[in-house]
C-alpha cells in the first residue's frame, strides 16, 4: 500500500481508542467533566451496561451557547491556555479530548444552559457530525446522552466483555468518584435499578456505600502530613487501610487519588503493601483507599491516554509518606476503638448465640461405621446435621492409628505401626469435610441448613452483583440468597456443616473465590466455593479437643482418598517412622 494520510474521521477513531476504551470510560470522563464543573449533584444513568445509553446530569456551571459544539472539537478545552499551565492543574480534564473521542464513536446527544444564560442548548451529534441543534428551555447544568457506542467501530464492539462485566466497570469508577468527591451526591441507576448513591458526606459515609458495612468496620484511619521540598509544602495523606484480619487476594482494592484522581501506581501500591510486613501472610493484600494531596506542580499527570497514571517529581518522598502513614495508622490501630470488630458486631449483628471462643465443636464421631454429627438431640433441633455418607465406608488409604493425646490445642499426636504421625487437625478436619461434602455434591444429597434468624449480608454494589450473578450455582452448593434490597442479601439457607459459623465471613470467601472468575488454570468454581466452606466449618487450631473427638477425626481421616494435605494443598501431617525416631535417638 501506498502511503497515504488517513482521514480524520479515522484518525478521531484512533485517538478515541486511548482515551474510550469501554463503557466505563465514558462514565469517568462525564462525572470529570462535572466535576470540573463544579456540579454539586450528579446523575448517571446506564442501560445495557452501557451499550445502549449512558446519560450523565449534572448541575454545573453549563456551557455558554456560543461554544456547545466547539466543546466536541478536538483539543478544545477551557481548562488550559498554554504549555505552562500543564504545570499545576488543578482540573481534572484538560486536554480537550474526551467530549470528541466520545463523540466519533457514538451518538450524543446534550443540552445544557450556562449559569449566565437563561435559554438553554440541545445539540445531537452523530459520529462526531452535528445533526440537530435548537435552544431549549433547560434547567442550570449539563445533561450529556451517549447511545450507541461503538457503533461505527466494531472492531471495539467485538472486544466488550459480558453487560454484567461492563456494569461492574461502571460501579467501580463511579464509587471511586465517590470516595475522592464525598461531599459531591452521586446517583449510579443501572437498567433501572439503584448501583450506587452517595449522599454527601464525609468519606467515612460513602466507604460504607462502597464497601459494606461489614467490611468499614474493619477499617482503620490513615492521616498523615509530611513536609516535601525543605518545608515549601505537604505531602497530605489521608484515607482508611483494614485491619489485619481483612485481607484479598490481590491488590484491586487498593484505590489511590492524588490530588482528587483516581490513580494506578506499582509503587505506592506497594507501598501500601509494605506498611503490612509480617502483618498479613504472604499473597494476602488490604483493602485501602487512599488520598494523597501534593502541591500540583510535584506531580505531572499528562503523561497516560486516559489520566490513570501520574508522574511524582520526588517519588521516594511520596513512597516513604505512605508506607509510614498506614504503618503507623495499622500498628496504631489497637488503641482505635472506633473500628473494634469486637465491640461493634455485639452492637451490630447479635445473631450468633456463641462467640467463637464458646463455639461448639461440630467434629463428626464415627459411630457403627458410620459418620453422625455430635449435636445432642438431632429429633427436636430442626437444624441438627445428618451429616456423613452412609455409603459402605471407603478403604482406607492410612493405617489404623492410635491417638496419644494434643499438642497445643493445634496437633493431635498419634502411633501407627510405622511410627508416630503429628496431625494438624484444622487441615485434617478441612481435608474430611471436603472429601465428604464432594462426593454429596456429586450425588446431589449434600444438606443445606435453613438459617434461623433472618440474618442479612450487605456488600458493595460490585461484590453483590457477582453474587446475583452465581445465585444458582450458589444454591447448589448450599446457599440460598434472596436480594433484599441495593447490595443487601437475605441469608435464607448455609451449607449444613456451617452450622454455627458466620456465614456472613464464609460469604465475604465466596464473593473473593466468584471474584477470581473462571481462571483456566483454577479449579472450577464449585470446588472453590467448597473448600472455602470446609475451610470455615473445620476445627479451628487452638481448640482443645477430647479424646473422642480426635479418635474421631482420625478414623474419618483414615478414610480419605488423599488423607496427607488439605484441600489447599497444605500437609495435614508429619510422619516420624519408627526408623527415624530410632537415628534421632542414635539408636542405631
Ligand atoms: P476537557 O475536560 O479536557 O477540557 P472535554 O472534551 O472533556 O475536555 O470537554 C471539553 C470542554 O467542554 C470542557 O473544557 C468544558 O469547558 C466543557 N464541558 C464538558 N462537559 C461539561 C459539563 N458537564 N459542564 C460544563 N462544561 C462542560
Ligand atoms: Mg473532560
Amino acid at each position: 500500500m501506498a502511503i497515504q494520510v488517513l482521514s480524520e474521521q479515522v484518525i478521531a477513531q484512533i485517538a478515541a481508542g486511548e482515551v474510550i476504551e469501554r463503557p466505563a470510560s465514558v462514565v469517568k470522563e462525564l462525572v470529570e467533566n462535572a466535576l470540573d464543573a463544579g456540579a454539586s449533584t450528579i446523575h448517571i444513568t446506564v442501560e445495557n451496561g452501557g451499550r445502549r445509553l449512558i446519560r450523565a446530569t449534572d448541575n454545573g456551571s453549563g456551557i455558554p451557547a456560543a461554544e456547545v459544539e466547539l466543546a466536541f472539537e478536538r483539543h478544545a478545552t477551557s481548562k488550559l491556555r498554554s504549555a505552562d499551565d500543564l504545570v499545576g492543574i488543578s482540573t481534572l480534564g484538560f486536554r480537550g479530548e474526551a467530549l470528541a473521542s466520545i463523540a466519533s464513536v457514538s451518538r450524543i446527544s446534550i443540552t445544557t444552559r450556562h449559569r449566565d444564560e437563561t435559554v438553554g442548548t440541545t445539540l445531537q451529534i452523530e459520529g462526531g457530525i452535528v445533526i440537530q441543534r435548537r435552544s431549549t428551555g433547560a434547567p442550570l447544568g449539563t445533561s450529556l446522552t451517549v447511545e450507541h457506542l461503538f457503533f461505527n467501530t466494531p472492531a471495539r464492539l467485538k472486544f466488550l466483555k459480558a453487560e454484567n462485566t461492563e456494569r461492574r466497570h461502571i460501579d467501580t469508577v463511579v464509587s471511586r468518584y465517590a470516595m475522592a468527591y464525598p461531599h459531591i451526591r452521586f446517583l449510579l441507576e443501572q437498567d433501572g435499578r439503584e448501583a450506587f448513591r452517595s449522599n454527601g458526606g464525609e468519606l467515612s459515609d460513602v466507604l460504607v456505600a462502597a464497601l459494606g458495612l461489614d467490611i468499614f468496620r474493619d477499617m482503620i484511619l490513615v492521616e498523615g502530613e509530611t513536609p516535601i521540598n525543605d518545608g515549601q509544602g505537604y505531602i497530605r495523606l489521608s484515607g482508611f487501610t483494614s485491619g489485619p484480619g481483612t485481607h484479598r487476594a490481590d491488590r484491586s482494592r487498593i484505590v489511590l487519588f492524588v490530588n482528587g484522581r483516581w490513580i494506578q501506581d506499582t509503587g505506592i501500591t506497594f507501598a501500601v503493601v509494605q506498611a503490612y510486613h509480617t502483618l498479613l501472610t504472604k499473597g494476602r493484600y488490604p483493602i485501602t483507599v487512599l488520598m494523597i494531596d501534593i502541591p500540583p506542580e510535584e506531580v505531572d499527570v499528562n503523561v497516560h491516554p486516559a489520566k490513570a497514571e501520574v508522574r511524582f517529581r520526588n517519588p521516594n518522598a511520596v513512597f516513604s509518606a505512605v508506607q509510614r502513614a498506614v504503618r503507623q495508622a495499622v500498628i496504631g490501630h489497637g488503641a482505635t476503638p472506633l473500628i473494634n470488630r469486637s465491640q461493634t458486631d455485639n452492637l451490630l449483628a447479635p445473631l450468633h448465640p456463641y462467640t467463637s471462643d464458646q463455639m461448639p465443636l461440630d467434629l463428626p464421631l464415627e459411630t457403627t461405621g458410620r459418620f453422625r454429627h455430635q449435636h445432642a438431640d438431632e429429633a427436636a433441633d430442626p437444624t441438627a446435621i445428618p451429616y456423613g455418607p452412609s455409603a459402605p465406608a471407603q478403604p482406607r488409604t492410612l493405617p489404623l492409628l492410635r491417638v496419644v493425646g494434643q499438642v497445643g490445642a493445634s496437633y493431635i499426636v498419634a502411633e501407627g505401626p510405622a511410627g508416630m504421625y503429628l496431625v494438624d487437625q484444622h487441615a485434617a478436619h478441612e481435608r474430611v469435610l471436603y472429601e465428604q461434602f464432594m462426593a454429596e455434591y456429586a450425588r446431589g444429597t449434600h444438606f443445606a441448613q435453613l438459617t434461623l434468624a433472618s440474618q442479612t449480608i450487605e456488600l458493595p454494589m460490585a461484590d453483590a452483583r457477582l453474587i446475583d450473578e452465581h445465585l444458582d450455582l450458589l444454591r447448589a452448593v448450599g446457599f440460598t440468597l434472596e436480594p433484599f434490597g441495593p447490595g443487601i442479601f437475605l441469608i435464607r439457607s448455609v451449607p449444613a456443616i456451617l452450622a454455627d459459623r458466620d456465614p456472613v465471613e464464609t460469604l465475604h470467601g465466596v464473593v473473593e473465590e466468584l471474584e477470581m472468575g473462571r481462571q483456566p488454570a483454577a479449579a472450577p468454581i464449585e470446588e472453590r466455593l467448597i473448600r472455602r466452606v470446609c475451610k470455615q466449618a473445620a476445627v479451628k487450631a487452638g481448640t482443645i479437643l477430647s479424646l473422642d473427638q480426635m479418635q474421631g477425626l482420625i478414623r474419618q481421616l483414615e478414610r480419605c482418598l488423599s488423607p496427607h494435605t488439605c484441600p489447599h494443598g497444605r500437609p495435614t501431617m508429619i510422619h516420624l517412622s519408627s526408623e527415624q525416631l530410632a537415628r534421632e535417638f542414635s539408636r542405631k
